[in-house]
């Protein structure tokens, strides 16, 4: 009763140990994971930063690089302006300046400030002009037939501009009267005369392609194959920039042409509208060199160093010019630098710096294409950080497990330690108490019958026989515990271990009731053993087979070889043991029914001992058993092959558990 609670007092105390314990460790780990956690978020937040701090500062120097490009272009651009306008014509410049994509349109300079091309008429005023024909003019009105015969009688003059211009004038005199034949004659043949290539009316207006253009008109509705023909021809002259054609006039015969024939498409003409229309506005030529605004909306200017070229920009051409002007600065993907217009700004922008001269007022800027990239890019670094840390909380985590689990099965074994000495004061306490009522019964019986007597002495003979074997046992598992167990093999005769087991036991054995038989096959080959182990480990064996049998017990020893192993087999008629048993009563401390055990005198260490003996000798144990029908122990020990190689030597062995 007493030992039971005391038992139940050890288990709940240990059982509070093993949850405080446990729970001190689930803190431990859980302070920790938190700490980790912790440093975790400010590392990857530091990273964040570090990355973008980085990529800012990638940027900026791609923006300043690109910087640098753009002020080399300009001065450069100004440098080319100088120089092509110097080697050409202003018209050819002209042509081939926005042909040649270097502006949306330019205007050349002359020394004075005033354009060379495009440029506007020099229209003569009324009062300058000269009065070439004055009757014609005067018969025009009322009489065009006559007109136009006195406009050809002036046209027979050998000075082609008035020859020219009396022709003209004949043209339309010959139109007005209806007489469409003639007229087209004039206007195709006769002027279309060599002499008269130069020549232009008091607006400065080429007489020819004027007169061409009149003629296509006419032939449009009459001869429209002719007209097609005639309109190729004079596109072809419209589009040379050699032949002195005014722009203005020029100008007006490419849309007027474009609109009689569709397929009459000139290049050039936007880039003259554009250049008429600054022209045509209140415009500055500023020296600086500069890209300025100009008062036409969407339009940009650039000036070449001596003002002898402006160049003219829509803002999508100048965006563009300035991207090819620094692609090359765009290092990385996926910053793409963006031009900002004075005055703007550029939402979302990561980095921005100002454009500087000659784009005074313009930024820079950088924009990732999303804030995902970013992301992306530091995700990967993240996601080391998140690794590591996982990682270390599952490692954390696992080792608080094993831990726990060790911990565990340490405080089981301090308990089980405690069991065990409390068993065995009982186990010791039992006998001696035996041996005392013996003893004392016998010496206070005057005269003692020698019969009793002896049975009483047979009596404590064997519970002192108990005693040692149990204190044998106890001092060999403290031995094997503390490694100090040392075995001396020798070649042995097995015959000689069983005598010497059986003879240990055979006196308890022997009873009416019980039968106890020892056999052993002949010439059994020597085995290298140390005999005095071997045999504790029998009986060991056959006092199991004594304590868990019935009243009616049949025990059996028997030695034999088989496959070149010695084997020692104890059987019994015993309890036996079920498989899970069977499986488990090799460790420390167990007992399949204690409460039997302990009534048998047994603390379950005695197999764990015979286990460590037959491992030592490099044997192997194995059981037989069927609960009610009994149980075969068979040690088996490998015959020794050279008795010559005779010697003892301590075994350094931990019992398995
Ligand atoms: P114990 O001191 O309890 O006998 P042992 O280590 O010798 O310890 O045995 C462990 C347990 O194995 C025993 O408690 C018993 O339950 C079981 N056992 C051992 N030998 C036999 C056997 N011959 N028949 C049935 N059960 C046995």
């Amino acid at each position: 009763m007493f030992k039971s609670a005391l038992r139940k007092l050890a288990l709940s105390v240990s059982r509070a140990q093993a949850f405080w314990l446990t729970l001190l460790l689930f803190l431990a780990v859980l302070v920790s994971s938190v700490c980790l956690l912790w440093f975790l978020n400010q590392a990857i937040n530091n990273e964040r930063l570090a990355i973008r701090q980085r990529l800012a500062d990638a940027c900026q120097g791609q923006l300043a690089l690109a910087r640098e490009r753009l002020a080399l272009f300009w001065k450069q651009t100004s440098v080319d302006l100088e120089t092509d306008a110097g080697a050409s014509s202003p018209p050819s410049f002209f042509s081939n300046a926005v042909s040649g994509g270097t502006a949306d349109a330019v205007i050349v300079f002359g020394t004075n400030r005033v354009p060379l091309y495009p440029a506007s008429l020099t229209d003569l005023s009324a009062t300058e002009r000269p009065v070439l024909f004055p009757h014609a003019a005067a018969v025009e009105p009322n009489d065009p037939i006559r007109a136009s015969q006195l406009y050809a009688i002036a046209a027979s003059t050998n000075d082609p501009q008035i020859a020219a211009m009396a022709l003209q004038a004949r043209a339309r005199c010959l139109l007005r009267a209806g007489d469409t034949d003639s007229a087209l004659n004039v206007l195709t043949n006769e002027l279309a005369d060599q002499r008269f290539l130069l020549t232009a009316d008091f607006q400065g207006r080429r007489i020819q392609p004027n007169a061409q253009l009149m003629a296509i008109e006419l032939l449009t509705e009459i001869d429209p194959v002719q007209a097609r023909q005639r309109a190729a021809h004079l596109r072809a002259g419209l589009m040379d920039y050699g032949n002195g054609i005014p722009s203005a006039q020029r100008r007006f015969l490419m849309r007027r042409l474009h609109e009689i024939d569709r397929s009459c498409v000139f290049p050039t003409l936007a880039a003259e509208d554009l250049a008429d229309r600054f022209l045509s506005s209140t415009f500055e030529i500023p020296g600086d060199s500069m890209v300025h605004p100009t008062s036409l909306a969407g339009v940009w200017q650039f000036t070449s160093s001596s003002r002898r070229v402006v160049c003219l920009y829509h803002t999508s051409t100048l965006l563009s010019k300035l991207g090819h002007a620094t692609a090359l600065a765009e290092i990385s993907h996926p910053a793409r630098i963006e031009f900002i217009e004075p005055g703007h700004e550029r939402e979302g922008a990561f980095v921005t710096l100002p454009a500087g001269p000659p784009l005074d007022g313009w930024s820079l800027a950088i924009a990732l294409p999303d804030q995902r990239s970013l992301e992306l890019v530091s995700n990967q670094r993240i996601r080391v950080y998140l690794w590591t840390g996982a990682l270390s909380l599952a490692a954390a985590g696992l080792l608080a497990f094993v831990s726990a689990g060790l911990m565990r099965r340490q405080l089981a074994l301090t308990r089980l330690r405690n069991d065990l000495v409390a068993n065995v004061t009982h186990e010791l306490k039992t006998p001696l108490a035996s041996m005392r009522l013996l003893t004392e019964t016998l010496l206070n019986s005057p005269a003692p019958d020698p019969q009793t007597t002896r049975e009483y002495l047979e009596l404590i003979e064997r519970e002192n026989l108990r005693l040692s074997r149990l204190i044998g046992n106890f001092l060999t598992f403290s031995r094997i515990e503390r490694n100090k167990y040392s075995f001396d093999f020798k070649p042995t005769p097995p015959a000689m271990v069983l005598d010497a087991a059986a003879a240990a036991v055979r006196e308890r054995f022997q009873s009416n009731d019980w039968r106890f038989q020892v056999t052993c096959a002949p010439d059994l080959p020597d085995i290298m053993a140390d005999a005095d182990a071997l045999a504790t480990a029998l009986i060991n064996l056959l006092d199991n087979a004594w304590k868990y049998s019935g009243d009616r017990k049949e025990i059996q020893i028997e030695g034999g070889i088989e496959n070149g192993s010695v084997f020692f087999a104890v059987s019994d008629n015993g309890i036996g043991l079920s498989p899970r048993e069977t499986r488990k009563i090799f460790k420390r401390f167990y007992q399949a029914d204690p409460r039997r055990g302990s009534s048998a005198g047994g603390v379950g260490i005695g197999l764990n001992i015979v286990r460590f003996i037959v491992q030592a000798h490099h044997g192997r144990i194995d059981v037989v058993s069927r609960p009610g029908q009994g149980s075969t122990f068979t040690i088996r020990i490998p015959a020794a092959e050279t008795p010559a190689h005779v010697h003892s030597h301590e075994l350094e062995t931990h019992p398995h558990h």
